[in-house]
């Protein structure tokens, strides 16, 4: 993003010193008209920087002067501009931002509440402002439309109609939804590696949050690992992922142990991941208490390595930077929040069967977090830190029994769910269809999911 900032910038400010302002007039007259559903541009981008306003971005486009017949052609089309929404600004502030008068944006907005409410508009986002060819050859002509992605598949806006007024108009793009494989190997982290195969982000943080109650993205992880995914995506007519869909299948092969799981809808409302035998993957305690994302073989705390579980260090260390959210391991109560000696910042939490655990030298307590209190497995409950005895950030994790600390690493939970019955099979025909799916799709690519024969009914 920066990178790509600051050409644009170099672009503007190259442009602008070549054409000046007559390349910006220029501009207006030059854009051709884009129809709406074939326009993907930017669809999963997030927010722009504050500085990238409606003039940057304009300036960055402008092209230096042709011929007199490639004026003239560009003068016959319609001119159409983008308006990135400003922090606090409403639809009307973009449209005078972008040149329309007052009653007109006003009778446009009106129209478009018939399909879009204006004020889910966000910052960040593009607005599109079309309008009537110039009748000199410079310049625009009248307001026409305006139009914007009411979310990734559907495009909203109004229209002049011919009695003057607008009316609302709403556009399906046309998408259609596909079955991706990715395989990889790990280098640092899981998050890095499977960004880099092309996995979406929100399927990475799917996987690692099923795989945080049976890995130790500390210290299970190893570079050289190798990982699989498949799940779903709905792709534009481009083939570019316009939203993702479900997570069906993960594993990773952590040093040579694979640890595989499948996405298993029971029908009765249970959708969970379960192993190859019908188990779900959720545990009474994550194994990663930390989002695993944020872990990697490449950070380390200064001075202090990333300890396991001895006599004299009684816990287990995350290297995770300052301010990670710690998640309660299990559902609980909350035994003691405060200050704690060498401990800084501490959280214990009792769990059922005996079973504690405790968080150490966070650099805050989420709010609400006191004693008494109760939290559910995933739950927020401070931040990492470096206070107390400590010599860099880190969580200092730790598992007890009654009240003395326990090796985590040798803790095995049961698991929440073992699938019996008619549930069992069920889940055995998906877990057979997921396999077949797989080895249909070759690493790295992606088929229409109705172009998948009985697998596809995998994904609806
Ligand atoms: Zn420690």
């Amino acid at each position: 993003m920066t990178n790509r900032v600051t050409a644009k910038i170099k672009r503007s400010m190259k442009a602008v010193a070549v054409v000046g302002l007559a390349g910006i007039a220029a501009f207006f007259a030059a854009r051709p008209f884009v129809h709406l559903v074939d326009d993907t541009d930017n669809l999963l981008e997030g927010p722009p920087p504050v500085f990238m306003d409606a003039e940057a971005e304009l300036s960055a486009r402008a092209r230096p002067l042709t011929t007199d017949s490639e004026l003239e052609d560009r003068a016959s089309r319609p001119v159409e501009t983008q308006v990135r929404v400003g922090s606090g600004d409403t639809l009307g502030d973009v449209l005078a931002r972008a040149g329309v008068e007052g009653i007109e944006a006003t009778q446009a907005i009106d129209a478009l509440r018939g399909v879009f409410n204006p004020r889910a508009l966000k910052a960040g986002q593009k607005v599109k402002v079309t309008f009537e060819k110039s009748p000199h050859g410079f310049g625009h002509g009248g307001f026409q439309m305006v139009s914007l992605n009411a979310d990734p598949i559907r495009v909203v806006g109004a229209q002049r109609d011919d009695k003057g007024g607008f009316g609302p108009i709403e556009t399906m793009r046309q998408v259609s939804k596909q079955v991706a494989h990715n395989t990889g190997t790990i280098k640092s982290s899981l998050f890095e590696s499977a960004q880099s195969a092309g996995v979406p982000i929100q399927i990475i943080m799917a996987m690692i949050k099923a795989l945080s109650y049976d890995v130790d993205f500390q210290r299970d992880i190893q570079s050289g690992d190798e990982f699989t995914v498949v799940y779903e995506g709905f792709y534009d007519t481009k083939g570019k992922l316009v939203r993702h869909g479900e997570m069906l299948f993960a594993s990773v092969n952590l040093s040579g142990t694979p640890i595989a799981m499948y996405r298993f809808d029971n029908g009765q409302g249970t959708v969970e991941y379960f192993n190859d035998k019908g188990e779900s993957v959720k545990k009474a305690l994550l194994k990663t208490p930390v989002d695993g994302a944020k872990i990697s073989s490449g950070f380390g705390m200064r001075n202090h390595p990333i300890l396991g579980y001895s006599k004299m260090h009684k816990g287990i260390d995350f290297a995770v930077p300052t301010g990670t959210p710690i998640q309660a391991a299990g559902d609980g109560t909350i035994e003691i929040a405060g200050f704690n000696g060498s401990y800084g910042n501490y959280v214990r939490l009792r769990h059922g069967s005996g079973f504690g655990t405790a968080y150490a030298h966070m650099s805050r307590i989420a709010a609400g977090i006191g004693p008494g209190k109760r939290v559910s497995q995933g739950q927020i409950i401070g931040f990492v830190g470096s206070t107390g005895r400590s010599t860099g950030a880190h969580l200092h994790y730790e598992v007890l029994k009654g009240s003395d600390q326990i090796n985590p690493l040798s803790v095995k939970m049961p698991t929440s769910i073992k699938l019996a019955g008619r549930d069992l099979d069920r889940f055995k025909a998906v877990k057979r269809d997921t396999d077949t799916l797989m080895a249909k799709i070759p690493p790295s690519t992606r088929l229409a999911a109705n172009a998948l024969g009985k697998s596809a009914a995998l994904s609806n």
